[in-house]
C-alpha cells in the first residue's frame, strides 16, 4: 500500500523509523528490534539508508522487504542521491522492485566534505522526478520545521519543499523537533505555500544525553528551556533521563494529536522498550 493512501480519514497515524545495524553488528540484530516493534501496530516502518550511498549495500532493501513480507507491516526504504549516479539509482530501484518494496523516502543526503558528490542529482526533487520516471513507487520527502541547515531562510526552504511536492512527493516526514510551536509555524507556512500533502511530525525520544547532543548538533533543532532543564537534571541518571525523555515525547505527541496533525513519525532508535512505552501511552488517542 502506498503511504499517501493511509491518510485522510480524520485520524492521526503513527509510524516508526529504524536503522540497519552498524557494520560491526550482526545484521540479525534488526530482527530482534522488529520482533519488539511488530505488536505496536505502526502504520508503516521506514528504514534509513547509509550516508555515503553504496549501491551494492542491499541492507536497507532487505530490511524494508522483511518488514513488509515477514512482519506484514507496510514499509518505506530511505534512499539518498548525493553520492549515487543515475545508473546506481536505477540498480537500487530494480532491487526495491524485486524485493517488493513499494515506498521510498527520496533524499538528497548530507554532503560529506571528504566525499565529492556525484553530479547526476543535486537536490531530492531531481531524485523524485527520476524515481517517478522509473517505477510506480509511493514517494515521500523530508521536511524541516526549523528550516534545513543549508537554507538561507525558512521562506526559501519552504519554496524548495514545494518543488519537491510538485516533482511528485506524495507525503512528507519531518526532521525531529522538541518545540511543537516550531512545527505548527512551519505547517502554517507550508500550507500557505500550497504544500498540500500529508505531513508527519518527527519525534525523537531522548534515550541518552550523548545521542541527543549529536543529533541536535547535526540537525540544528532548538531546545526549549523545559527540555534543557530535564537533560541537566537527569544527565547522570540514565534510567531517570530515559523515563523523563519518554514522558516528554508523550507530552509532545498528545499535543500534536490534539491539534489534528496527519501523523507522528517516531524515531525509535531501534529501541522497542521506548517505542512500546510511547505507543501504548497514546494508542487510544489515534
Ligand atoms: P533537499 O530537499 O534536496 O534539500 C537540501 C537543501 O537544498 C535544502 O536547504 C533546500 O532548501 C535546498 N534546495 C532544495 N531544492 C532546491 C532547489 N531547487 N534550488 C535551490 N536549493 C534547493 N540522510 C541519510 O543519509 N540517510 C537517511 O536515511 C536519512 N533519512 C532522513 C529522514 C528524515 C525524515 C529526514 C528529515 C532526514 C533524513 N536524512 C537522511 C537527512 C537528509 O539526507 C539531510 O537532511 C540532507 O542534508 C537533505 O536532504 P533532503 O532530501 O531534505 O534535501
Amino acid at each position: 500500500m502506498k503511504i499517501s493512501e493511509m491518510f485522510g480519514k480524520g485520524k492521526t497515524i503513527l509510524s516508526f523509523e529504524v536503522f540497519p545495524p552498524k557494520k560491526t553488528m550482526p545484521v540479525d540484530t534488526i530482527y530482534e528490534t522488529l520482533d519488539g516493534l511488530k505488536d505496536l501496530n505502526p502504520a508503516f516502518i521506514s528504514v534509513t539508508y547509509g550516508a555515503g550511498g553504496n549501491a551494492a549495500d542491499r541492507t536497507t532493501c532487505e530490511i524494508a522487504s522483511a518488514i513488509k513480507h515477514k512482519y506484514g507491516i507496510e514499509s518505506a526504504a530511505h534512499l539518498t542521491c548525493v553520492n549515487n549516479s543515475r545508473e546506481d539509482i536505477l540498480k537500487i530501484l530494480g532491487d526495491f522492485k524485486e524485493c517488493g518494496v513499494e515506498n521510498i523516502l527520496a533524499l538528497r543526503g548530507d554532503i560529506n566534505p571528504n566525499v565529492p558528490p556525484k553530479d547526476d542529482f543535486k537536490y531530492a526533487s531531481e531524485l523524485i522526478t527520476f524515481i517517478k520516471e522509473n517505477g510506480s513507487f509511493g514517494i515521500s520527502g523530508a521536511c524541516y520545521p526549523e528550516g534545513h541547515l543549508d537554507s538561507e531562510n525558512m521562506v526559501e526552504d519552504i519554496l524548495n519543499l514545494k518543488k519537491k511536492v510538485d516533482a511528485g512527493a506524495e507525503h512528507l516526514m519531518s526532521q525531529l523537533f522538541f518545540d511543537n510551536s516550531c512545527f505548527y509555524n512551519f505547517l502554517e507556512k507550508a500550507r500557505i505555500a500550497g504544500v498540500n500533502v500529508p505531513i508527519e511530525a518527527g519525534i525523537m525520544p531522548v534515550t541518552n544525553k550523548k545521542s541527543i547532543e549529536r543529533m541536535v548538533s547535526m540537525c540544528g533543532a532548538s531546545l526549549p528551556p523545559k527540555f534543557t532543564k530535564m537533560m541537566q537534571r537527569y544527565e547522570n541518571n540514565p534510567e531517570a533521563l530515559r523515563d523523563a525523555g519518554i514522558a516528554y515525547a508523550i507530552d509532545q505527541i498528545v499535543d500534536l494529536i490534539s491539534n489534528g496533525v496527519d501523523g507522528i513519525h517516531l524515531y525509535t532508535m531501534n529501541n522497542p522498550y521506548v517505542a512500546g512505552k510511547i505507543s501504548n501511552a497514546v494508542s487510544s488517542l489515534l
